[in-house]
Formats: structure tokens, C-alpha cells, sequence
């Protein structure tokens, strides 16, 4: 006769708590973090995780944080990884009319963030609130112009709300070429749908931590010994290259899924990536992957993303030999003004707590 504890915990695996994930998502959406300036993004994440029983914490010398996790058995240990670095951009040039020229960070075009507000941070700390602008932005003064100019580095500028009109004002100001800039993501939670700029991949982030917050309440821990790796240099392509041990055997990268046509992912469903840009994930663990969703009525999709790479492709590269597959939530207009449902979100935390249990 099966043991009736062990039944009640096999057939209700933890619950995850969606207002507490949704309280942090929207946390750390207003917490800026471009790639090379996320640190406010990973101390916010350490700082809830800190709470939570059984896990050590660490930093990488890069600055990414490290969760180690025993579990049920040290053999065979796993790791699991979200990036909270986000698309951004750098001052390139102070023009003459004292206006910023831009270098972007990430993979984005400039007509996403066309007359978005961002805050400028001066390496002597300041912060400054400005605009991203087309050079000729006004229809009044270039009427179709405005229309015609090219969305190019050249044709694009960052206004200050401060007074300057020259190179010399604004850097009186304190700003220097070099210093970071961060997008508004305008978070805003409607009817169950989440809307801001980079739910990829704090979206993701938010959906682990309420993975592991699930399980620790519950009294349990997972099945395998388990590293969390938060990244924090995934959108320029090396995030997890480094901070996952060389002995784990498998690695579950959880980052946005591709909506838009062609695709087969939504905002209602978690995804599985068989394929990207880097070719495909590992076949077996994909298969688990499939099972635990299956197995737990997880809403899933299987997808391929035309142009995308994810963390799991960079560790591949830096060398790590170990079984990878990828996750995440459905996330519509990605790189852009980026929309997801919680049904997507509690999907992937309870794919988490599926797999993380599973033995
Ligand atoms: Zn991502």
C-alpha cells in the first residue's frame, strides 16, 4: 500500500504563490540593469533569495549571483539559469548642441524605443532623466523628413532634461561618454497580462525565484544538488559562459519564447526551445522536459526561434559539456515594448518545481 504522505506530495506538487511573483517581477522590472550596469538588479534578487532557507549564496568575480542548493542527492547535479541584464545603451558622443549620441547594448532597433524616457547614469553617480529621439523629431519643423529618416545610430539622439545647448553645458552636468543609459520599461499589470520592456528576462528570473520559493515552503528541497546562476551579461552573448560547475550534468536555461507569426508559442503558455540560432538543445532532456509538463499538466508549446541565442548556447561554447534545454513564458513584441500573461508565467515556475523535484 503506497504511503499516504508521499502520495499527497506527489499528486500536489508545491503551489506557486502568483501575487508574491508578480509583487518581485514588477520589482525588478522598475530596478534598472542594462548589461554592465546590472548590479541594482542582482543585489535586489540576492536579497530575496537570501530569505529563503537551504541556499548559498555567492557572486561570480563577473558579478553574477550564485544560489547553491543541496538536494536529496549530491549525484548527478543540475543547474538552472536567468539572465537580469537587459537591452540599453551607452554615450557614444556629446554633441555640440549638447545632446548624446548613442551606442546600443544588446541586440534591439532604435525604433523600439523611439520617444522612450531613460535615465542617464554619470559615472560620478548622478542620475539624469532624458528622451531618445529621431535628430529631426519634430513634423513642424522637417515634415516628412521625420518620416523618411533612417532609425540609424546617426539619425538618433538622447535630449536631457537639463539646460544645455552645448557640449561644454552637458558636461558640466557630470555626463561623459561612456556613461549608461536605461530604457523606462513602463510596467503596467492589466487583465492578467504583464506589459513593460524587458520581461526578457526578468519575467524568467521572477519565475525561478517563485519556483524555489515554492519548493522551500513546502518543506522540501530538490531532488538533485542544484546551482542558480542569475546572469548578468546574457544580451551580448556570454552571460553564462562562466559561474555554472563543471560537474553538473544538466542545465535548464529559462529566458523569453518567441511570439509573433510563424511562431507557435503565446503569452498563455510556457515554451520549449528545441531550436535556435545555435541549433538544437539537447534532445534527451528536451524529451524530460516534455514528460514533467505532460506528467503535471503544465500548458506548453514546442517551438523553434529563427533569430535568437540563449545563455545555455554560451556555456556550450565556453566549453560546458552538459545536457541543455530551454524554457520560458511566451513574450509578445520581444526586444520591444514586450507583453506576457501570468497563466505563462505560473506555467514556467511550475515546470520548474516539476523538474527540480524530479528525480
Ligand atoms: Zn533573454
Amino acid at each position: 500500500m503506497p504511503d499516504p504522505l508521499t502520495e499527497v506530495s506527489m499528486s500536489n506538487p508545491p503551489e506557486i504563490n502568483t501575487q508574491s511573483l508578480l509583487d518581485f517581477l514588477t520589482q525588478l522590472l522598475n530596478t534598472p540593469s542594462p548589461t554592465g550596469l546590472a548590479e541594482p538588479a542582482i543585489a535586489l534578487t540576492e536579497l530575496t533569495l537570501a530569505s529563503i532557507p537551504g541556499l548559498k549564496l555567492s557572486r561570480t568575480r563577473k558579478g553574477a549571483l550564485v544560489a547553491s542548493w543541496s538536494g536529496e542527492r549530491e549525484d548527478g547535479p543540475r543547474a538552472v539559469t536567468a539572465h537580469v541584464d537587459t537591452l540599453g545603451a551607452m554615450v557614444r558622443e556629446i554633441k555640440s548642441n549638447g545632446r548624446l549620441k548613442l551606442t546600443r547594448i544588446g541586440g534591439f532597433a532604435w525604433n523600439t524605443v523611439e520617444g522612450e524616457g531613460v535615465n542617464v547614469f554619470s559615472s560620478k553617480g548622478r542620475q539624469i532623466r532624458g528622451s531618445i529621439l529621431l535628430t529631426k523629431a519634430s513634423s513642424h519643423v522637417f515634415g516628412d523628413e521625420v518620416n523618411d529618416l533612417k532609425r540609424e545610430d546617426g539619425n538618433i539622439e538622447l535630449r536631457l532634461d537639463a539646460r544645455t545647448s552645448s557640449e561644454k553645458e552637458t558636461r558640466d552636468l557630470g555626463i561623459e561618454v561612456g556613461d549608461f543609459i536605461a530604457f523606462d520599461p513602463r510596467v503596467e499589470l492589466t487583465g492578467g497580462f504583464v506589459r513593460s520592456r524587458h520581461l526578457d528576462d526578468k519575467a524568467c528570473v521572477a519565475a525561478v525565484v517563485a519556483a524555489v520559493k515554492a519548493i522551500a515552503e513546502a518543506g522540501l528541497k530538490p531532488a538533485r544538488t542544484t546551482t542558480l546562476l542569475i546572469s548578468n551579461y546574457e544580451e551580448v552573448g556570454h552571460g553564462a559562459a562562466a559561474g555554472i560547475p563543471a560537474d553538473v550534468d544538466e542545465l535548464v536555461v529559462v529566458d523569453m519564447a518567441a511570439v509573433g507569426e510563424g511562431q507557435n508559442s503565446d503569452e498563455f503558455h510556457a515554451s520549449l526551445c528545441v531550436k535556435d540560432s545555435g541549433g538544437p538543445y539537447h534532445h534527451g532532456l528536451s524529451n524530460k522536459l516534455r514528460k514533467l509538463a505532460e506528467k503535471n499538466q503544465i500548458p506548453y508549446k514546442v517551438d523553434t526561434y529563427p533569430y535568437y541565442g540563449s545563455d545555455g548556447e554560451a556555456f556550450w561554447a565556453a566549453g560546458g559539456d552538459v545536457a541543455v534545454a530551454l524554457i520560458g513564458p511566451g513574450v509578445d513584441a520581444s526586444h520591444s515594448y514586450e507583453r506576457t500573461h501570468t497563466e505563462a508565467l505560473v506555467a514556467t515556475a511550475r515546470w520548474l518545481v516539476a523538474y527540480l523535484l524530479d528525480e
